[in-house]
């Protein structure tokens, strides 16, 4: 009996299956390290990931019915988001299943496609599979490939030319736009122009929702509703649809700001230690080197893209880089700080947050309430913290569990980045007037988790907080920093109330997480 593998349609030549890098696992088999050692910077995913806009409860209600099969809800937000219209749009799993879906549309054996290498993997497969033929850039070809900004080199180009050829092409021009968000231009405004042009994005690389496996096509109409005839009734979960479109809708994309500071940060320190690296439109840089570096690189357990004249290193968090960058010989001079990170999805809220003690009082705080964003933010800047928080929680219902968690997970956070609490001032207090308003904190960081929050409120809300919820929210704060934290605040304006008690809190926790000396500073000796 013939085998499967024999039964199998025939691949055209240079077919190989997509190859990942060495996993986690491998790379701390082969090298002996801990497993938490290794660091992945071959993936080109945000070294943090999405935030879902939406609670879990809301897209888990339907989890016994198909999606809507139209996307209808996804399609409206990704035309919003990229200036085009929802018929435009064709939604797949992930950027990949929309380059294989063109292959099996609009390659056979025999077909001709054209690609530009060293260039990603999956254009040569989804033309292979299909019994194609591969050819150089300029055709002629029944499909082009063009990836722009291009991985692995992180180059780009402006679209006109890629419209141009479009135009003087029967051919299929499928643009590639996977990285556009960090720097390129995009070719979207001209698919509703010319019925050949298609374009492809992701929500795995700015939005940071690589697992959900969520993509779009965009294209002319026609082209458009061909390509949704032509593919699985529904590709994609309702539950990565329904989180896709709530960030397509509101997009947060200061992931990509800090990435992109980063970025050229790093490849700054390499061009300065006389590595050849160019700038790149993307998420990643690349290096040009005949050294094995990437070896190099994964014996002390980074992983990154190995090609055969260099390597692609994905940008991660400044530390991460740090790291990289150190095995290359370069010191950049950063302190390695004492940082933590909360992540929590629940079925009420998500949340991500990350909290850098010796900061410069930057902070990026989103909750989706507004005076409880300008209450963080106060906090962070005061303490001298580097603050990032981004929640969304379910408001629909009211802002009782938003507003707990997020004081739950930044005192998690804190209790965290203090590590073993060594070498702490221990105490801090501050009095902050604010106008007719006048608050007093009180904080002890010894772990003696206790709370006494007074806050004299005469209303209930400012702007959309319910101010009512503070006191209790700042008792859970108190708890899981596990310190002792005293706040009361009086006065006849509640938003002068509220700020000052923030702003004391913030002064008072800079005072008590300043170096001063060894040890927990106490009578009876150990913290
Ligand atoms: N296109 C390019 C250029 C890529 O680099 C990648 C992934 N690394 C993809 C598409 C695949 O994206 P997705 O996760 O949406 O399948």
């Amino acid at each position: 009996m013939s085998s499967a593998r024999d039964r199998a349609q025939p691949v055209g030549e240079g077919f190989a299956p997509y190859a990942w890098a060495p996993s986690v696992a491998e790379v701390a088999a082969q090298h002996g390290l801990p497993p938490q050692a290794i660091l992945k910077l071959d993936q080109n995913t945000p070294p943090l990931p999405g935030v879902p806009q939406i609670p879990l409860a809301l897209s888990l209600a339907s989890i016994h019915t198909y999606p809507d099969g139209t996307y209808r809800e996804l399609c409206e937000a990704a035309a919003a988001y990229t200036g085009t219209k929802p018929e435009n749009v064709v939604v797949g799993a992930g950027a990949d299943d929309l380059i294989l879906l063109l292959g099996q549309v609009f390659i056979g054996p025999g077909s001709r496609a054209a690609v530009d290498p060293p260039t990603y993997p999956v254009y040569r497969i989804a033309t292979t599979i299909r019994g194609g033929e591969i050819t150089g850039p300029d055709g002629p070809a029944d499909v082009y490939w063009v990836c722009n900004p291009n991985n692995p080199l992180g180059t780009w180009i402006d679209p006109e030319p890629i419209v141009e050829r479009a135009r003087a092409t029967d051919g299929i021009v499928v643009v590639d736009e996977a990285y556009v968000e960090f720097g390129a231009r995009s070719c979207a405004p001209w698919v509703d122009e010319l019925e050949n042009l298609v374009v492809i994005r992701t929500m795995s690389k700015a939005f940071g929702f690589a697992g959900l496996r969520v993509g779009y096509a965009l294209a002319h109409p026609e082209t458009a509703a061909l390509l949704t005839e032509r593919r699985p009734p529904a590709p994609i979960s309702g539950f990565a649809a329904a989180i896709a479109a709530a960030a397509l809708r509101e997009p947060r994309l200061g992931d990509v700001d800090a990435t992109i500071s980063e970025r050229e940060r790093v490849r700054e320190a390499l061009v300065a230690a006389g590595y050849e690296s160019w700038p790149t439109a993307t998420n990643f840089v690349y290096v040009k080197t005949d050294e094995p570096l990437g070896q190099r690189l994964e014996a002390e357990g980074i992983v990154v893209r190995i090609y055969r004249d260099g390597i692609r290193v994905t940008l991660g968090r400044p530390a991460e880089n740090d790291r990289f960058l150190a095995v290359l010989g370069i010191e950049p001079g950063r302190s390695g700080g004492r940082e933590a990170m909360v992540l929590r999805t629940t079925t009420e809220t998500a949340l991500r947050l990350t909290l850098a003690l010796d900061g410069s009082g930057r902070t990026r705080v989103e909750t989706g309430i507004g005076f409880l964003d300008h209450l963080l933010t106060l906090l962070g800047f005061h303490a001298g913290f580097d603050l990032e928080l981004l929640a969304a929680g379910d408001l629909v219902v009211d802002d009782h569990h938003t507003v707990e968690d997020v004081h739950a997970a930044l005192g998690s956070a804190l209790s965290q980045a203090l590590g073993a609490r060594e070498g702490l001032a221990r105490y801090g207090s501050a009095v902050v007037p604010m106008d007719e308003a006048r608050a007093t904190a009180a904080v002890d960081l010894v772990r003696r988790p206790h709370a006494e929050i007074d806050l004299a409120f005469g209303g209930d809300r400012v702007g959309s907080l319910a101010i009512s919820l503070v006191r209790h929210a700042l008792e859970r704060f108190a708890i899981e920093a596990g310190c002792t934290v005293h706040v009361d605040a009086a006065g006849s304006d509640d938003h002068h109330v509220a700020e000052a008690a923030y702003k004391a809190l913030g002064q008072a926790l800079r005072q008590a997480v300043a170096s001063g000396g060894a040890g927990i500073r106490s009578t009876k000796g150990a913290a």
